[in-house]
């Protein structure tokens, strides 16, 4: 769309792009870039693909999800399991639209020949897969003739994505096939006269989910994670930790004794339907609706009753956002020194005036802990952001509901995007700092620089006793 307030200017740029990407097309400097997104150039329609990059060639099946009246999402999977990623109910429709498939592999970039365009009919397409790759045509032909009876869906992987084409022979001719022998002659005499769809394939499998946004960063798929807390930080945080692979080939495990109540409301990120669940069960059941292949647990239950489960854990993230429960989860870790997993502890100060989240490395002797950052009184520490006269300013109980602390719900989803943060910079080993503080409210806190505390000699939990 053009620039309303320069259009003159924004078309000019846009000239000079297109005269520099036919320059780049005229010195081949384009052609990494076109095989990159073969399957765009296939022009076929969109077919997801939830086959794993190294799948071997043979039968695969294609399910039609539905997607509301007349509409659908094509998917194409080695078998049923592929359909793992969509909730219980579109899984069953889905099993009722199986459609056999072929794939075959390719291990050679996709591309197109000199002076060869998108093939429209049979003939087309062996004379495709054959100026791809020697031997491709053959491979296809014989998958084509071992779809007699089949509707025939032939699909090529290849290291720069997967096309595919549907084969259809003439409606007269399909009519009056008997037998298998005249279904596999009529491929070989009247190829030209068979006309074809194209597929192109968008990658659907649960590495490409999980991965695609981190790039060659990992995520925290296979990972042990445990998150104590599902309350207004916890329950935004759970649905970002289950995105970046939280639960995928390792497990997610969400504690929280606590039931949502009409005041989590405006600031949770579950709803008025949860009203009266426990909050760790409630989050579990809307991230598996999303994600039902993840393998994500909850436990309503405080984790002090439940301290068994920090055991495994890779990972232990506190967002209860309450001082004694962090500190008594603080003192369990450093127990576990120097065989602990990380921590890391994520809170609010004040009125959501500011976030602020520390990791904590229990894996070592070394390194500050959370009580060592804790001072008495509270804005003594050097870490401390709110300036003198913001103190917190809870709103008293009423008639019904506890005494809490008012703040929207910018400040949590603030403090959750800064905890997943620090939990995707620890599962890459960065050396970023371990503190990181975000200032929500201007006016009520002071700059306090990210950094990494050192340790008090005489911390009582992890001090010198
Ligand atoms: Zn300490």
């Amino acid at each position: 769309m053009l620039d309303r307030y320069q259009p003159g200017e924004h078309a000019l740029t846009v000239l000079e792009m297109i005269r520099h990407t036919l320059a780049e097309i005229c010195d081949g400097e384009a052609d990494a870039a076109i095989l990159s997104e073969f399957p765009q150039h296939w022009l076929g329609n969109i077919v997801h693909v939830a086959l794993p990059p190294n799948v071997p060639e043979g039968s695969a099946e294609l399910y039609s999800i539905p997607r509301g009246k007349d509409r659908a999402l094509l998917l194409l999977t080695r078998d049923a399991q592929g359909l793992s990623v969509f909730p219980e109910a579109l899984r069953r429709d889905a099993m009722a639209s199986c459609t056999r498939a072929w794939v075959v592999r390719c291990g050679t970039a996709l591309h197109f020949a000199k002076d060869m365009v998108q093939p429209e009919n049979f003939a087309d397409l062996l004379a495709w897969a054959a100026a791809c790759e020697p031997g491709l045509d053959t491979r296809l032909l014989l998958a084509a003739k071992n779809c007699f009876k089949r509707r025939c869906w032939l699909f090529v992987m290849a290291p720069n994505g997967c096309v595919g084409a549907q084969v259809k022979l003439p409606p007269l001719i399909d009519k009056s096939i008997q037998t298998v022998q005249f279904y596999r002659r009529i491929l070989d005499i009247i190829r030209n006269k068979i006309l074809v769809t194209r597929w192109s394939g968008t990658p659907m499998h649960t590495d490409f989910i999980f991965d695609r946004n981190l790039g060659t960063q990992p995520g925290l798929a296979g990972r042990s994670v445990v998150l104590v807390g599902c309350g207004t930080i916890g329950s935004h945080l759970a649905k970002f930790l289950a995105q970046s692979g939280a639960g995928h080939l390792g497990n997610l495990i969400l504690v929280d004794p606590d039931t949502m109540s009409p005041g989590n409301i405006g600031r949770h990120w579950l709803g008025p339907g949860q009203v009266g669940q426990f909050k760790a069960d409630a989050c579990r059941d809307e991230l598996k609706a999303m994600f039902p292949s993840s393998n994500i647990r909850s436990i309503a239950e405080s984790i002090l009753d439940r301290k068994s489960v920090l055991a495994k854990a890779d990972l232990v993230i506190d967002a209860t956002g309450e001082e004694a429960l962090s500190l008594a989860l603080n003192e369990i870790l450093v127990r576990k020194r120097p065989l602990g997993p990380a921590a890391i502890h994520v809170w609010l100060i004040g009125n959501g005036a500011a976030a602020q989240c520390l990791l904590v490395r229990h894996n070592s002797l070394e390194g500050c802990c959370l009580k060592c950052i804790r001072t008495s009184p509270a804005a003594s520490s050097p870490y401390w952001p709110l300036v003198v006269g913001e103190e917190t300013q809870p709103v008293a109980a009423t008639c019904g509901e506890a005494a809490f602390v008012p703040y929207g719900v910018a400040a949590p989803a603030i403090a959750a995007a800064m905890a997943l943060k620090a939990c995707l910079d620890w599962s890459r080993n960065a050396s970023e700092p371990n503190m990181r503080t975000i200032r929500v409210e201007f006016g009520a806190t002071v700059e306090v620089p990210d950094t990494t505390p050192k340790p008090i000699f005489d911390c009582p939990a992890c001090g010198q006793r």
